[in-house]
């Protein structure tokens, strides 16, 4: 089913809130901060895990780990312990170069910071684009460990490509060394020396000491600590220790002569995190939440992009303990009966076939742009799909008008993997891994079809306001 041309006003909306969205989201923590607002502005409640919590039917909460996950749950009028969770879960981190520990890097007159490849990035696109800091930074004020979001939104660092004439087989052959050829530039000794000598009005003896000057032995760039200690107003030795991501300057915007795409970073998963957002917030509008015997809740995970395995990632016991603490209060088995009651909708990017690469995909399974969600099939398990979790969603799509496509990799392709199955295992949650199609996925510039925004908040929203009585439907099923 294609786009209705009465509705072109409201996705292109939609595709507009998202560009904001991933404009604010230069790193998870970032995400998180958006989320935050987002839920704190439609009336949810923070919660501290390290506290006890008294959840009361019709409230809506949220609760962060690492600043970097977030799970906000919305809990049903009608619910009591041992009922369901409507679940859609989705990761807040992407591919990109994070600051090394030891940053300092010094070449033939160049200060560089040293960088780590985080997660499956396709690196050379990185090579000359305009590159910003984004991230948590930990300071020490008195006896106070303090937690700062900075976003230092101008381009600072580049990672130049080497010349055509220096490296004739370029075009054939493109394979940057991950450690060795990546290390952005943050300045030249040589300016910052000059700029040194002007404002304090020093005379330099000799460039070696204007060298000196500039390079000093700390573990990162003076110049880098100086951008943080501008953004956060605190002085260099506040600075305990820093989580720091590079990201593109360009805004993601929408593209194509018809405006019908969005050209953007980090659309994994991105995508999923403000379509679970607005899913959320938006099935909370009308009253079917006054009724719902269900927890609505949207998890939001970070290191899904190298695995899932830490304290903040869906490989975590993070989720099992938030779902047991919302159990309680029913009988010593209220958690093991709400598991067969629940359902997660794992919320992560697919593969729309490319046109110069459209071999790549199965002939009969090839994700168009427009044409709505992809379902996400694997025997191997690579996705934790079953016929019964996709014949639920493929109700409630119906039931929204929301088209529906498939994807199944082909036997000679490797294939990607999500929290799903993660999570599916762990917990035993009937599971569905959807995503939007997309292209480029990794690539520090990727691309979607701007209708997918709405397509998937629309089928999210009524997955929360309609999950309960059509898991009723099939029961005996599952
Ligand atoms: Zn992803």
């Amino acid at each position: 089913m294609a786009v209705q041309v009465s509705s072109l006003e409201v996705v292109k909306s939609a595709a507009k809130k998202f560009v904001d969205f991933v404009n604010n989201g230069p790193s998870p923590y970032h995400v998180v901060n958006e989320c935050r607002k987002v839920l704190t502005l439609a009336g949810f409640k923070e919660l501290k895990e390290r506290d006890h919590w008294d959840v009361k039917p019709s409230d809506k909460y949220f609760v962060t780990r690492n600043q970097s996950t977030i799970i906000a749950f919305a809990v049903g009028g009608k619910y009591t312990p041992g009922n369901g969770f409507s679940i859609v879960g989705a990761h807040t981190d992407s591919p990109c170069l994070k600051v090394k520990p030891n940053s300092k890097k010094n070449s033939n007159g160049y200060q560089q910071v040293g960088v780590e490849c985080y997660g499956g990035g396709i690196w050379a696109t990185w090579f000359d684009r305009d590159l910003k800091l984004a991230g948590r930074v930990m300071i020490k004020r008195g006896d106070k460990l303090e937690h700062h979001l900075v976003h230092v939104n101008r381009p600072i660092m580049r990672v130049p490509h080497l010349a055509i004439h220096l490296q004739r087989d370029i075009n054939d052959k493109f394979s940057p060394n991950k450690e060795t050829h990546i290390a952005p530039i943050l300045s030249t000794c040589v300016y910052e020396g000059l700029v040194n000598k002007s404002t304090t009005d020093e005379v330099s003896s000799s460039d070696t000491a204007s060298e000196e000057t500039a390079c000093r032995s700390d573990s990162h760039q003076a110049l880098l600590i100086k951008l943080l200690t501008e953004e956060i107003s605190c002085e260099k030795q506040n600075i305990l220790d820093f989580d720091l991501h590079l990201a593109d300057t360009q805004p993601a915007s929408l593209g194509g002569a018809l405006e019908e795409f969005i050209f953007s970073p980090r659309l994994d998963n991105q995508v999923s995190c403000f379509c679970a957002l607005q899913g959320l917030v938006q099935s909370l509008k009308g009253s079917s939440l006054a009724t719902d015997p269900n927890i609505r809740v949207i998890a939001l995970y970070d290191n899904e992009e190298v695995g899932s395995q830490s304290a903040q990632g869906a490989g975590s016991m993070l989720t099992e303990h938030i779902l047991r603490r919302l159990s309680v209060g029913g009988n010593s088995t209220s958690f093991e009966e709400a598991i067969p009651k629940s359902f997660l909708l794992s919320a992560d990017q697919a593969h729309a076939v490319h046109p110069n690469y459209s071999d790549k995909h199965e002939e009969n399974h090839k994700p168009a742009l427009h044409k709505g969600p992809v379902i996400k099939i694997n025997s191997n398990q690579r996705y934790a799909t079953t016929a019964v979790s996709s014949s639920v969603v493929r109700l409630i799509a119906e039931k929204s008008s929301v088209p529906i496509q498939e994807v199944c990799v082909r036997n000679d392709s490797p294939c990607g993997s999500t929290i799903g199955p993660i999570l599916s295992a762990k917990l035993g949650l009937l599971t569905l891994d959807i995503g939007g199609p997309q292209l480029a996925m990794h690539s520090i510039r990727e691309m979607c079809c701007s209708s997918i925004i709405h397509q998937q908040t629309q089928l999210f929203k009524n997955y929360f306001e309609t999950l309960p009585s059509v898991l009723e439907s099939v029961a005996g099923a599952d």
